[in-house]
Protein backbone atom coordinates (compact mmCIF):
# COMPACT_ATOMS: atom_id res chain seq x y z
CA UNK A 1 0.00 0.00 0.00
CA UNK A 2 1.42 3.68 -0.74
CA UNK A 3 2.62 5.60 2.27
CA UNK A 4 0.41 8.48 3.06
CA UNK A 5 1.65 12.03 2.48
CA UNK A 6 1.02 15.58 3.69
CA UNK A 7 1.23 18.27 0.85
CA UNK A 8 0.92 21.59 1.58
CA UNK A 9 1.64 24.91 -1.32
CA UNK A 10 3.17 27.96 0.17
CA UNK A 11 0.68 30.33 -0.70
CA UNK A 12 3.27 33.26 -0.59
CA UNK A 13 5.46 31.93 -2.79
CA UNK A 14 2.71 30.46 -5.22
CA UNK A 15 2.85 32.50 -8.76
CA UNK A 16 -0.42 30.17 -10.17
CA UNK A 17 1.00 28.95 -13.11
CA UNK A 18 -1.13 25.81 -12.86
CA UNK A 19 2.37 23.28 -13.24
CA UNK A 20 1.18 21.48 -10.52
CA UNK A 21 -2.39 20.86 -11.45
CA UNK A 22 -1.15 19.67 -14.69
CA UNK A 23 1.07 16.98 -13.70
CA UNK A 24 -1.29 15.76 -10.82
CA UNK A 25 -5.12 17.43 -11.77
CA UNK A 26 -6.73 15.17 -9.17
CA UNK A 27 -4.19 17.01 -5.94
CA UNK A 28 -4.04 20.57 -7.17
CA UNK A 29 -6.68 22.80 -8.08
CA UNK A 30 -6.21 26.70 -8.56
CA UNK A 31 -8.69 28.24 -6.30
CA UNK A 32 -10.39 31.58 -7.64
CA UNK A 33 -7.18 33.48 -6.48
CA UNK A 34 -5.21 31.45 -8.36
CA UNK A 35 -3.69 29.95 -5.58
CA UNK A 36 -2.91 26.17 -5.74
CA UNK A 37 -4.30 24.25 -3.31
CA UNK A 38 -4.36 20.81 -2.31
CA UNK A 39 -7.45 18.65 -2.77
CA UNK A 40 -6.79 15.68 -2.27
CA UNK A 41 -3.00 13.75 -1.55
CA UNK A 42 -3.93 10.31 -1.99
CA UNK A 43 -5.66 11.00 -5.31
CA UNK A 44 -2.47 10.74 -7.47
CA UNK A 45 0.41 7.90 -7.04
CA UNK A 46 3.53 9.54 -4.49
CA UNK A 47 5.42 10.00 -7.92
CA UNK A 48 3.19 12.07 -9.55
CA UNK A 49 3.24 14.67 -6.21
CA UNK A 50 6.68 14.53 -6.57
CA UNK A 51 7.01 15.35 -9.70
CA UNK A 52 4.25 17.78 -9.66
CA UNK A 53 6.49 19.63 -6.63
CA UNK A 54 9.56 19.41 -8.95
CA UNK A 55 8.28 21.27 -11.68
CA UNK A 56 6.75 24.26 -9.05
CA UNK A 57 8.90 27.20 -10.86
CA UNK A 58 8.90 28.57 -7.48
CA UNK A 59 9.21 25.32 -5.13
CA UNK A 60 6.28 26.21 -3.18
CA UNK A 61 5.00 22.52 -2.73
CA UNK A 62 6.01 20.72 0.60
CA UNK A 63 5.71 16.91 0.68
CA UNK A 64 6.39 14.87 3.64
CA UNK A 65 5.76 11.30 4.87
CA UNK A 66 2.43 11.88 6.67
CA UNK A 67 3.27 9.19 9.48
CA UNK A 68 7.22 9.45 10.06
CA UNK A 69 7.80 12.99 9.13
CA UNK A 70 9.94 12.42 6.83
CA UNK A 71 10.54 15.56 4.53
CA UNK A 72 10.49 14.57 0.69
CA UNK A 73 10.57 17.43 -1.19
CA UNK A 74 12.60 19.65 -1.16
S1 LIG B 1 3.32 24.85 -9.82
FE1 LIG B 1 3.84 26.03 -7.97
S2 LIG B 1 3.55 28.16 -8.55
FE2 LIG B 1 2.50 26.92 -10.06
S3 LIG B 1 0.39 26.81 -9.31
FE3 LIG B 1 1.46 25.02 -8.55
S4 LIG B 1 2.21 25.59 -6.52
FE4 LIG B 1 1.66 27.47 -7.59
Amino acid sequence: MARKLKVWVDHQACVGNAMCESIAAKTFRLNDNRQSEVMDPTANTEAEILEAAENCPVSAIFVEDAETGERLFP
